[in-house]
């Protein structure tokens, strides 16, 4: 679990606390990443929490916690399943 870390006082700095995107809302910064990207800590709508690049949450790469996601690509995968032609012996 990070810690809140300082907003940097950059310029290209974006705010994004208490920010919604999709299911998870900004929480606090939570400092840079290896690369120098700014890290945003989550909290998902169930409840879950999740650290993601500041760009991941702004291009909506990054829409729900893990668990979510997990969840979101098994009912795809079940959809695909159920549509997909079967084969009569
Ligand atoms: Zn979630």
């Amino acid at each position: 679990m990070p810690e809140p870390q300082p907003h940097p006082a950059s310029p290209l700095f974006k705010d994004l606390t208490g920010k919604k995107f999709d299911k998870l809302i900004a929480r606090f910064y939570a400092g840079k990443n290896a690369k120098g990207y700014s890290l945003w800590h989550c909290r998902c709508k169930c409840g879950g929490e999740r650290t993601v690049v500041a760009s991941e949450l702004i291009s909506g790469r990054a829409p729900s916690c893990q668990a979510c996601a997990q969840l979101q690509r098994k009912k795809k995968d079940w959809r695909r399943l159920e549509f997909s032609p079967r084969r009569c012996k």
